[in-house]
């Protein structure tokens, strides 16, 4: 079912040239961010010169729903909390509390201070971004868990202003869906739109008059158009990392069940047809086994046939290595948003990956796990942005601010150095502007 990519006996780029560049060995999914552009620069730019009129007519077209309001009415988000099936409420709780108390942790020691001599003083303060706006998909499946995952962090954090955005569901009136709009309310989340795409990216960076006030900060993952929108906009918003189309990679050897390792891959192709599924492995006879397996777990699957084109799209392979060791390198390469490590000594292997947006060890560490119930985000970098980005987290939502608080002493330790610094910069009124405080009067 999958397409086998065998690098048995090739070797990783040298710094001769020679051998293969492991993070094309397996291609990224055909449709890429750069193409998606050329389709939400038009709808951006209209949203920010024709505001409501503009989403009326994007609604129409990618939705095909207008809501009668896109702003959520507060008694839609409470009926939605009172209709919340019980079991559903206790799983959404589960939730968010292992969300919080991981959240919290993650927010570390309050602030750093340094007195680097005597009256010499660097402080840091994190202070929150005021106002962000969360996006939460809607297309393809209603993904409550990323209220969740973006709302808690944002929360902790201490963030004043929060505004949430989903597209709008033909079959509920156009709302939300109520699942979204339920754990909207759970969280107190009273400003809630009915916006989706790169339409809602648009409204929040430049804001849409009488409706919604622009944000400083766009987070969410989202389709292929929600990452191309959040790309095209950063700069008038800032944005959390491109967490787009899913990817799962299992670096797997001869002691994975490959009836657990084809169910984590089905998960994920469940996301997106563009989600890709990849298997790294040692051991040949895993990788028979997973794809004998794989036929009958996607046929019984209720979205069989998004999974079918995931699955057999470029994006999703097994990759044969000789050993574990080219198995971590080709991980490292690639840098996956989730990377499962099902071997012997798979905690040893997790401490020596460094590219992955989120790591899950051993069998009992699902993908599946993480999307909802783990305690850790599920918001991560997707299309190898795991080599330089995080997922979001507490710290995605503060900023660092240096405060310096020198007395006449400690600056006049080093007002030499910095005149002759400024004078090498050839930026001498730098220089002045210490030299003047310590010059005689008369
Ligand atoms: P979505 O809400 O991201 O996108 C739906 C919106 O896309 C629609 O409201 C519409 O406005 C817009 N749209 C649809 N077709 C369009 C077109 N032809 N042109 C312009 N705009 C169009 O929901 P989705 O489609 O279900 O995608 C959710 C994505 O989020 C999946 O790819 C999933 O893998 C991904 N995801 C990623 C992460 C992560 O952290 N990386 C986490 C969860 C989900």
């Amino acid at each position: 079912m999958l397409a086998t990519i065998d690098l048995r006996g090739r070797t990783a780029d040298g710094a001769d040239g020679a051998g293969l560049d492991y993070a094309r060995v397996v291609p990224r999914a055909a449709v890429d961010v750069e193409a998606a552009l050329g389709v939400v620069r038009p709808v951006c730019d209209d949203v920010a010169a024709r505001g409501e009129e503009a989403l009326r007519e994007y609604s129409e077209r990618f939705d095909r729903v207008v809501p009668a309001s896109f702003r959520v009415p507060q008694a839609a988000i409470d009926e939605a909390v009172e209709r919340l099936d019980p079991e559903l409420r206790a799983a959404f709780e589960v939730s968010i509390a292992r969300r919080r108390t991981v959240c919290a942790a993650e927010l570390g020691p309050a602030g750093v201070d340094v007195e680097l001599a005597p009256g010499a003083r660097v402080t840091q303060r994190m202070v929150p971004i005021e106002r962000v706006g969360l996006y939460v998909p809607g297309g393809l499946a209603p993904l409550a868990s990323s209220v969740i995952m973006n709302v808690v962090p944002a929360q902790v954090a201490g963030c004043a202003s929060i505004a949430v955005s989903s597209p709008p569901q033909r079959e509920f009136g156009g709302l939300p869906h109520p699942s979204i709009l339920a754990v909207c309310g759970l969280l107190g989340v009273e400003e809630v739109y009915a916006v989706g795409g790169a339409q809602a990216v648009a409204m929040f960076a430049y804001g849409v008059p009488g409706l919604c006030r622009p944000v400083k900060m766009v987070t969410g993952p989202g389709n292929i158009y929600v990452v191309a929108a959040k790309r095209l906009l950063r700069g008038i918003v800032s944005i959390d990392s491109e967490a787009g189309p899913t990817e799962i990679m299992v670096l797997a050897d001869e002691t994975a069940d490959p009836t657990l390792v084809a169910a984590d891959l089905v998960s994920q192709s469940e996301h997106d047809p563009l989600a890709a599924a990849v298997l790294v492995t040692d051991s040949p006879a895993l990788a028979d086994r997973v794809q004998a397996a794989l036929p009958d777990q996607v046929a019984a699957a209720r979205h069989s046939e998004r999974i079918t084109t995931s699955m057999s799209g470029r994006q999703s392979a097994v990759v044969l290595v000789d050993d574990l060791e080219q198995g971590l390198a080709v991980v490292n390469a690639y840098a996956t948003e989730h990377l499962e490590i099902q071997t012997r000594d798979a905690g040893a292997l997790a401490a020596r990956v460094t590219n992955a947006g989120a790591i899950f060890v051993g069998s009992w560490s699902p993908v599946s796990l993480g999307d909802y119930s783990a305690g850790s985000t599920h918001v991560l970098p997707t299309g190898a942005c795991a080599c330089h980005s995080s997922g979001l987290n507490v710290k995605s939502f503060l900023k660092a601010v240096h405060v310096v608080e020198y007395s006449r002493d400690a600056l006049a330790e080093v007002a030499r150095h910095v005149e002759v610094f400024a004078e090498a910069e050839d930026l001498p009124s730098h220089g002045r502007a210490v030299s003047i405080r310590f010059a005689d009067p008369s």
